[in-house]
């Protein structure tokens, strides 16, 4: 995972520099998040202080000016602290909110969301989906209407990560009357404006310490200021960020699998059964030398396709294709490791049944397996 040719010096370093972090002050508190079904924002306010949320966006939003690659070393890294849920409020953050902020956002909304974003010091969530809209984003209800200098905005969104602890949501919403992909536009609301509301904290299978909402908007008022890209352009904008996200979802999928296959190589080797190690079985030995070549058949075509990110390129189709693969292929090694613990794995109390429960996620959220199959297809069968 560490070395490979796309990863320099520099990559290295910071490499190492999260990985101590993330040992040091994230990982010996995961149990402890995890019982408590959250996390503190402080991890948030420490990630800006020490420049790991800007790591790949300019200098002058208060970013540390790296490439995307650094953006990898650190979906990487969190996955270290033992906890999907850390991992993933944080990257809605880095892999969600903020590249949207950055791609899409005037200067206004750079200065009062983007900055104070990466360094930690607000944090954002993105949504989209609705009770009755998820993979089809087209046909999302919460509406908005303009009211002079303001938008006044109304609906629901589901299943949002980092809702119920965000300082403001990018919201898709459409004109009223509108329909299908046109119409769509882009707002961010901040949580103090009336109207806006926590409606429910959800409870989850996994990814237990990252807090996931439903929220409601009723008659929200919003400056038009806060419109995030152009007016009737936020379906496409929405299509462009789900990629980044996609990628990162690949990306954690397949540094948890290398995680489970490391504390199950671990394992195997301790335990003992008829006499002998469970590892020197050629039953298990040949599963594990498997697993060991699809995590990294899923890493190669990862690190293809964020090379080809880093050059500015968002290939639909190979971005689909490597979260396809690396989710499944992690959904498979968590449950072949809770396989190879036998009832140890079934325990809470160790922790390959969370990477079990956490990766299942992976293959639903930021688009499905399904949604991934039909966007491959739709450019493979004319
Ligand atoms: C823990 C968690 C965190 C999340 N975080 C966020 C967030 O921060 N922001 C946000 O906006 N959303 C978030 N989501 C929502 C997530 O993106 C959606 O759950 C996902 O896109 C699927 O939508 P859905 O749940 O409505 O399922 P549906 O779209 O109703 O799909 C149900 C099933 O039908 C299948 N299906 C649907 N359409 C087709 C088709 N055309 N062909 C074949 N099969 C199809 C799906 O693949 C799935 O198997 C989160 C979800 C979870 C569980």
């Amino acid at each position: 995972m560490s070395d490979h040719p796309i990863f320099n010096d520099e990559h290295r370093a910071i490499r190492k520099t999260i990985r101590d972090f993330v040992l040091k002050e994230l990982t010996p508190y995961a149990d402890e998040w995890e019982e408590a079904q959250d996390f503190p924002s402080s991890v948030f306010h420490r990630m800006g202080e020490l420049g790991f949320l800007g790591l790949h966006h300019p200098e002058e939003y208060g970013g540390q000016g790296g490439d995307y690659l650094s953006g990898v070393i650190l979906a990487e890294e969190m996955m270290r602290c033992l906890s999907g849920g850390v991992a993933l409020g944080v990257g809605v953050q880095t892999d969600m909110v903020c590249p949207l902020l950055h791609k899409v956002g005037s200067e206004s909304i750079k200065e009062r969301f983007l900055k104070p974003a990466l360094q930690g010091e607000k944090i954002g969530c993105l949504g989209i989906t609705e009770p009755d809209a998820g993979s089809d984003v087209a046909s999302i209800r919460t509406t908005n209407q303009r009211d002079g200098d303001e938008f006044v905005i109304n609906g629901q969104k589901i299943f949002i990560t980092n809702g119920v602890r965000a300082d403001f949501a990018i919201l898709v919403t459409r004109e009223q009357g509108s329909s299908g992909t046109s119409g769509i536009t882009l707002f961010v609301v901040e949580k103090d404006t009336p109207g806006y509301s926590v409606s429910r904290k959800l409870d989850k299978v996994g990814m237990l310490s990252s807090d996931t909402a439903e929220l409601a908007f009723m008659d929200c008022r919003v400056p038009a200021e806060n419109m995030l890209g152009e007016e009737g352009q936020g379906f496409y904008h929405i299509m462009w960020e789900l990629q980044p996200e996609r990628l990162f979802g690949a990306i954690s999928a397949v540094a948890g699998a290398q995680i489970s296959m490391d504390m199950t190589l671990k394992y195997v080797s301790e335990r003992t059964q008829f006499g002998r190690p469970i590892g020197k079985f050629q039953a298990i030995r040949h599963r594990l030398a498997e697993l060991a070549t699809e995590i990294e058949a899923a890493r190669q075509l990862n690190y293809y396709v964020a090379g080809l990110i880093n050059a500015g390129e968002f290939p639909a189709m190979e971005i689909s294709m490597a979260k396809l693969f690396a989710t499944r292929m992690a959904c498979k090694m968590s449950d072949e490791s809770l396989q190879f613990y036998g009832g140890y794995g079934y325990m809470m109390e160790y922790p390959i049944q969370r990477f079990w429960r956490d990766s299942r996620l992976t293959r639903i959220g930021g688009g499905t397996d399904e949604i991934m199959l039909e966007i491959i297809s739709r450019q493979l069968v004319q």
